[in-house]
């Protein structure tokens, strides 16, 4: 059967006029904020202190992004007697976001909890090379990580905060015995 002559106008008007009256599911951003899960891939921080130059997330990472330099030093020996000990310095660590595919295994793959995601994602640049983020930059993006969820109720507290909380208590037992002293 022949459609009737304007039909398809009409269809085309109705789904204008439908379409017309719904709320936009296009965010208008940078005047509207994404509103972005808390673990979001954003970019990579780094802490420092926690980073023994293991190399492991520069050698897993399949892009090749994460530069690192570091030179050995000896430390002396914890108790008399004992023997001198070398250990690793940090010179640069460096990540190339322009290569970066946000794959996360170098933050998998740190045994020693240096790398985090930070959900911050505003670091466009006009020239490429300024997305080499160096060390003091990484650092930085510490500040955005958001704090790790909550521990399931009646888990085990992990050893590292127990240890940290030992250590404040000692160093406020020391700090009131001097106060008390003076
Ligand atoms: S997220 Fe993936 S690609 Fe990016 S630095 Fe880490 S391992 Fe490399
Ligand atoms: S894997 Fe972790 S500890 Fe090892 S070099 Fe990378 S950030 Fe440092």
């Amino acid at each position: 059967m022949a459609p009737i002559p304007g039909s398809g106008l009409a269809k085309g008007l109705a789904v204008t006029l439908r379409t017309m009256t719904r709320k936009p599911v296009t965010a208008q951003y940078p005047d509207t904020q994404p509103d972005l899960p808390p673990r979001t891939r954003g970019v990579i921080g780094l802490f420092e202190e926690n980073c023994t130059v293991c190399m492991l997330c520069a050698r897993e990472c399949p892009d090749w992004c994460i530069y690192i330099d570091s030179h050995k030093e000896t430390v002396p020996p914890a108790a008399p007697g004992g023997r001198e000990r070398s250990r690793n310095v940090l010179d640069r660590f460096a990540i190339d976001f322009s290569l970066c595919m946000y794959c996360g295994i170098c933050i998998e793959v740190c045994p020693f909890d240096a790398l985090f995601w930070s959900p911050e994602f505003e670091y466009a640049e006009t020239d490429i090379r300024d997305l080499t983020h160096e060390r003091d930059k990484l650092r930085e993006w510490m500040w955005t990580v958001p704090a790790p969820p909550a521990l399931d109720p009646g888990a085990e507290e992990p050893k590292e905060v127990a240890a940290a909380r030992k250590t404040a208590d000692r160093l406020a037992a020391a700090q009131a015995e001097q106060q008390e002293e003076s």
